[in-house]
């Protein structure tokens, strides 16, 4: 059996040179001090220093590695996509980081099945890139998002992937028919709901565990031209909920293509507060505007409607006013604005920019994300965001409704019981203020409160240290998941940085 977590065994340099004079890559094999980001991540919270960085050509090269490291005791080899996990989840300390964005051109091809549009991508390729893609060469877009696009395929089919659509469609992983998988065993493998359906589902939402995504089939719809984009501010939770989830479960023709929320702080602060809500720089937040029964934060739900260039601006304009009269949102303060299908997507890549030209886009990001159950989000509510988190967390708040019945059971994604359960996300950006030691303390305490009150819960992409911790997470699902590891990654090679099993020593050969 596999074990959890554990020591590292220290590698050499023999193991380097024996290594890539094995490996006969078409890509390339990079070790000393030339290996750049391999050993950080987004999250900016750990760092540590892997044997080599090796940039495949292809799925052949991916093989090799992980084979290679088969034939070791002690070596483990982690996928990294972009990197843009917080925890160190795509690093590999003394192992084999694979830069998978260095087959981000691979496999790029249009197919239709029973007259539906798919797009073959390579598990390195970024969203942004398959987003501008599909769109310039063929008018049609996959279904399902991220809010930030610049985030690889394997990267978010590993966690789930979800945005404001995922009522609607599902996570990323609803979205795929067939992956392309170099398991832990080194073999290269295609799957599906019906050809090795185990390793498809269990690769969905495996955090790398199982293989490494070389390919996935995504799903395609026509891409819309444009998107009115729409907030609506609340001073009332309930009010809020209650029309989040009206919204996310009318029928298609009845509700907009894409419902999220966020908590805001009811004061002027320019990052938390009200100046974080319109959508354009001549609309003005007018505090006048809200009830005096409002408390320290407010929330405010956003909407969006695709159309197309053709359609006239009235039909546009009865079809949002139809949605918006049943809502009971402040009246005055409602911030709309057109912008392309295009912008919209990319909107985080702005904020991007601007944090980056600002210095605060590579500083430490604490972010803690929770699936959370109807039944618990009033609770959390009133003592996490009304109380702990009132001052805001120097960066979104975002809270908004998903649907259990768009999400596979088959996949190795952990969600609360219930069919409504909210995504909640602290998006923290260290500014000034507090250390970063202290905001990880504060999500700890978040996470502890949560299990003291005995919420209904589910870390969206984990973080653990302890094999006790990710059993209670995966609860009735762990040994599912410790099954499936035992068939694809029997050594425990793959995403060491998940910290869920220790490399087993035995040799294959
Ligand atoms: P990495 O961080 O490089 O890897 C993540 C894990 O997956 C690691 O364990 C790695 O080994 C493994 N992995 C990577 N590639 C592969 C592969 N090809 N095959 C198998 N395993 C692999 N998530 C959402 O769902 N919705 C959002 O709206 C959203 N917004 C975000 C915004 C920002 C600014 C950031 C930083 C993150 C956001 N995320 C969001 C989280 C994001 O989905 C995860 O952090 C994801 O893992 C990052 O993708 P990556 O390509 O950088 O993966």
């Amino acid at each position: 059996m596999i074990a959890c977590m554990g020591r590292i065994v220290p590698s050499t340099d023999a193991d380097v040179s024996t290594i890539s004079q094995s490996l006969d890559l078409q890509g390339s094999f990079e070790s000393g001090g030339i290996m750049g980001v391999a050993g950080k991540d987004f999250g900016g919270l750990y760092s540590v220093k892997p044997l080599a960085l090796i940039k495949p050509s292809g799925t052949e090269d991916i093989a090799r590695v992980v084979k290679a490291a088969a034939r070791t005791s002690h070596l483990t080899v982690a996928a990294r996509g972009n990197g843009h996990s917080i925890n160190g989840q795509a690093m590999a300390a003394g192992g084999l980081v694979i830069d998978m964005r260095s087959t981000e051109e691979n496999h790029f091809k249009l197919l239709t099945i029973d007259d539906s549009p798919y797009i073959d991508v390579s598990g390195g390729a970024l969203w942004e890139d398959v987003l501008k893609r599909c769109v310039s060469m063929f008018r049609l877009a996959p279904r399902s998002w991220t809010d930030y696009l610049s985030l690889t395929v394997g990267g978010t089919l590993s966690n789930a992937g979800v945005s404001g659509q995922a009522f609607r469609y599902g996570p990323q992983t609803s979205n795929v028919t067939e992956l392309e998988v170099v398991t832990g065993k080194g073999e290269i493998t295609v799957c599906s709901e019906t050809q090795n359906s185990e390793l498809f589902f269990g690769a969905l939402g495996g955090l790398g565990q199982f293989g490494i995504i070389t390919r996935a089939r995504v799903k395609l719809q026509p891409a819309p031209d444009m998107v009115r984009w729409i907030r609506l501010v609340y001073s009332e939770f309930e009010e809020f909920t209650r029309d989040a989830e009206f919204l996310v479960t009318r029928e298609e023709a009845e509700s907009f293509d894409y419902v999220e929320g966020f908590v805001f702080s009811n004061s002027d602060d320019p990052i938390n507060g009200w100046p974080s809500v319109p959508l354009d720089p001549d609309h003005e937040f007018n505090p006048v505007h809200i009830p005096q029964s409002a408390g320290s934060v407010l929330y405010c739900l956003e909407v969006a409607l695709h159309y197309c260039h053709t359609d006239h601006p009235s039909t546009i304009q009865t079809a949002v006013s139809g949605l918006l009269e049943r809502l009971g949102f402040v009246r005055r303060l409602k911030f709309q604005v057109n912008v392309s299908y295009m912008e919209f997507l990319l909107r985080v890549k702005r904020v991007e920019e601007h944090a980056k030209a600002n210095g605060i886009w590579d500083s430490p990001h604490p972010w803690l994300n929770i699936f959370l159950s109807k039944s618990s989000i009033v609770d959390f509510d009133r003592t996490v965001f009304r109380k702990m988190l009132k001052d805001g967390v120097g960066g979104p708040m975002l809270i908004y409704p998903l649907l259990r019945s768009k999400w596979d059971d088959r996949t190795s994604v952990v969600l609360p019981e219930g069919e409504i359960f909210y995504i909640v996300a602290l998006l923290r950006f260290v500014h000034k203020g507090p250390s970063v030691e202290k905001l990880v303390a504060q999500n700890h305490e978040i996470v502890k409160w949560c299990n003291k009150e005995g919420l209904d819960f589910k870390l969206y992409l984990p973080h653990y240290q302890s094999r006790e911790d990710w059993k209670r997470h995966f609860g009735k699902q762990w040994s599912r998941f410790v099954e499936r590891k035992f068939s694809f990654d029997p050594m425990a090679i793959l995403a060491p940085g998940q910290k869920i099993f220790k490399r087993a020593h035995t040799n294959l050969n």
